[in-house]
């Protein structure tokens, strides 16, 4: 495999152009790891190697980047959540955007302490995280991100987005998905007036929402930097970021449901994929909350 491309390196801002990626795959056909052989523009060679088998979290997170960027993985999307836990509506959610904007990837990132979720009963992000985990298991369109659970403090969209944005630039298009019942709450977010010119968002619908007017929920001082383009069904920020409501499979399904279902010792069955059902059965999970 060879591509040729410019990427930026670590963060350190360097430009590097790929000339070669090559995949070490395990017997069942999945990546165990690549080798890049890239060059800096003016001509200095290095090769990087990098290892997916690792458990360390750095590491990991490294490796969904890299990944992306190494292997032409230029247009992403960014799924933030609670995911306590982790169900089909946000899976299917998750693929459907992907579809839809050919993206090459979704990173879904598990909040740590999610400032609008305060008092509910969110259980610990390391079992968050290991069930997100397990959901997207099998899906190569699909990775996950502990870069909000490594941050201290409250997670805020705009720190992810600014972090991520900053390591690959203009390197990666970004799309950032949210379920409508998220975007209604928006002018709580942390920053929001200059949310929409850090990079695309795409407003997902769901039961119990209908798509809705801009002018109803986006405060006028954030409306007003808006225009549609009625033939590509999409707002155009003045920052040229877009701003698109797409409708979806509508799942009637939420963590809060779910949690309530385990509590009652009901069956999540065809709610949660079924690694997710016992992992939770093996940690006992939400019975007590
Ligand atoms: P809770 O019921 O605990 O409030 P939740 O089911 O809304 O949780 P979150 O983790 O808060 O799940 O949601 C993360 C993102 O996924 C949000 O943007 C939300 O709008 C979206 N989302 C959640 N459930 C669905 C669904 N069934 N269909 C489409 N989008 C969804």
């Amino acid at each position: 495999m060879s591509v040729n491309r410019r990427v930026t390196d670590n963060g350190k801002n360097k430009r590097w152009t790929v000339d070669e990626v090559v995949k070490s795959q395990k017997s069942d056909g999945t990546v165990k790891s690549f080798r890049c052989k890239a060059r800096k523009s003016r001509g200095v060679k290095r090769t990087y190697s990098y290892a997916v088998t690792t458990r360390d979290a750095v590491q990991r997170r490294r490796w969904t980047f890299y990944k992306a960027v190494m292997e032409g993985y230029l247009r992403v999307g960014l799924f933030g959540g609670t995911f306590n836990p982790i169900h089909l509506g946000h899976l299917r959610s998750a693929e459907e955007v992907r579809e839809l904007f050919n993206l090459q990837r979704v990173i879904f990132i598990p909040s740590a302490n999610p400032p609008h979720k305060q008092g509910k009963d969110i259980i610990s992000p390391i079992h968050r995280m290991e069930m997100v985990h397990l959901a997207i298991e099998g899906n190569p369109g699909f990775s996950a991100s502990d870069i909000e659970i490594n941050r201290p403090g409250k997670s805020y969209s705009i720190e992810t987005i600014d972090h991520i944005s900053k390591i690959y630039g203009s390197d990666l298009t970004l799309f950032f998905i949210m379920g409508i019942d998220a975007f209604t709450e928006i002018s709580t977010w942390k920053d929001y007036i200059n949310l929409f010119s850090r990079c695309n968002f795409v407003v997902t619908t769901r039961p119990g929402y209908s798509l809705i007017n801009l002018q109803t929920v986006l405060p006028a001082d954030v409306a007003k930097d808006f225009s549609y383009l009625s033939e590509e069904d999409r707002f155009v920020h003045v920052s040229n970021f877009s701003l698109y409501f797409r409708d979806i499979t509508h799942l009637d399904i939420s963590s809060s449901v779910v949690r309530k279902k385990i509590k009652e010792n009901r069956s999540t069955r065809y709610l949660l994929p079924e690694k997710v059902i016992e992992y939770i059965k093996g940690h006992g999970l939400y019975k007590d909350s």
